[in-house]
């Protein structure tokens, strides 16, 4: 069994990003600048925010952190869109989700300039991806795209079987791996909380990219020897005696499952680095595609 270590492989890349940007910085260019805005003060949310404008600063990048109060009302924020879509010194930014109730997440989404949207959530950018056309990739698909290539791990004619299909990681990943190419060329079956008997498919999988958020879903006897497995769940379990108040862990029950696979990812230290490597990865293509249209 072989970890794959998207804490090693998200600090690679984010090594490879700084040298393009002390480039840029050399020839005197304009370096990527990010914007993230976070509605309240969830604490998972902030957590998820700080370490994209720690790593934007490991990697050269500017970044401007908008933080808005939970009482913000769908126009307020809209309007701060807008202002982000208009301030050409910004080149991608992201809307950090959860919003609060009393916000359209959709509405949010569709206001944001589609090249600016490094996220990849909205529309154009979905369907871009979707016909294989040169657009941002969703960063935690994307991550694990990349995960999979770094690794060698071979998925063309494997069975691929993604359990979830929330439009961030489910959908986009069924999507992506059954795309002509490396990787990809899978044969996927998309599982979700309707999906009757789960286990005789999960059980056939080549390769479970698991993303439903529930611990330790995916057990030893619902999967394969020599199976591959990417754990993108990632949920905070109260724990007394944990200094923070509780531990994370994944939707997979490593301890178990570990034993049977060819390839895992662990939780921490897998999806989750790989995801916030990518949105710089998303970042610096912005910035490279506003270059280009001067
Ligand atoms: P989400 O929007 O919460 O959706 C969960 C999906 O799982 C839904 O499609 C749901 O089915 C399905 N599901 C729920 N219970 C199920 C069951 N018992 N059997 C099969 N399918 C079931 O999901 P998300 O936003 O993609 O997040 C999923 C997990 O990934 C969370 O733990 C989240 O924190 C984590 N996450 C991690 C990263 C990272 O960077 N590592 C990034 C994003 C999310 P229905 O559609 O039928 O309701």
């Amino acid at each position: 069994m072989e970890i794959l270590d998207g804490k090693k492989i998200s600090n690679q890349i984010k090594d490879e990003i700084a040298a393009e940007v002390a480039k840029m910085k050399e020839n005197g260019e304009k370096v990527p600048h990010l914007a993230a805005i976070i509605v309240g003060n969830d604490g998972a949310s902030l957590t998820y925010v700080g370490s994209k404008v720690r790593s934007c600063k490991r990697v050269g990048f500017e970044s401007t952190l908008v933080q808005m109060p939970s009482t913000t009302s769908e126009v307020e924020l809209l309007k701060k869109i807008k202002e982000l879509n208009k301030n050409t010194d910004i080149d991608g930014f992201i809307v950090q989700l959860p919003l609060p109730d009393q916000i359209d997440t959709q509405k949010v989404i569709m206001a944001i300039d589609p090249d600016k949207d490094v996220d990849g959530f909205h529309p154009t950018n979905f369907g871009k991806m979707a016909l294989d056309m040169s657009t941002f990739i969703p960063a935690t698909p994307f991550g694990i795209l990349e995960l999979l290539e770094r690794y060698g791990v071979e998925t063309q004619g494997k069975h691929t079987v993604v359990i979830g299909r929330s439009h961030i990681v489910g959908r986009p990943m069924s999507i992506l791996m059954g795309r002509k190419g490396f990787p990809g060329n899978s044969t996927v079956t998309l599982t979700h909380s309707r999906t009757k008997n789960i286990t005789q498919i999960t059980s056939q999988a080549d390769i479970i990219i698991s993303a439903l958020g529930v611990p330790k879903f995916l057990k030893a006897e619902m999967v394969k020897d020599d199976v591959v497995i990417i754990d993108v769940g990632i949920t905070r379990v109260p724990d007394d005696t944990k200094e923070k108040g509780y531990y994370i862990t994944g939707d997979v029950d490593f301890e178990h499952v570990s034993k049977k696979a060819s390839y895992i990812t662990p939780v921490p230290g897998g999806v989750g680095p790989m995801t916030i490597a990518m949105l710089m990865k998303n970042t610096l293509l912005a910035r490279e595609r506003h270059r280009s249209r001067k």
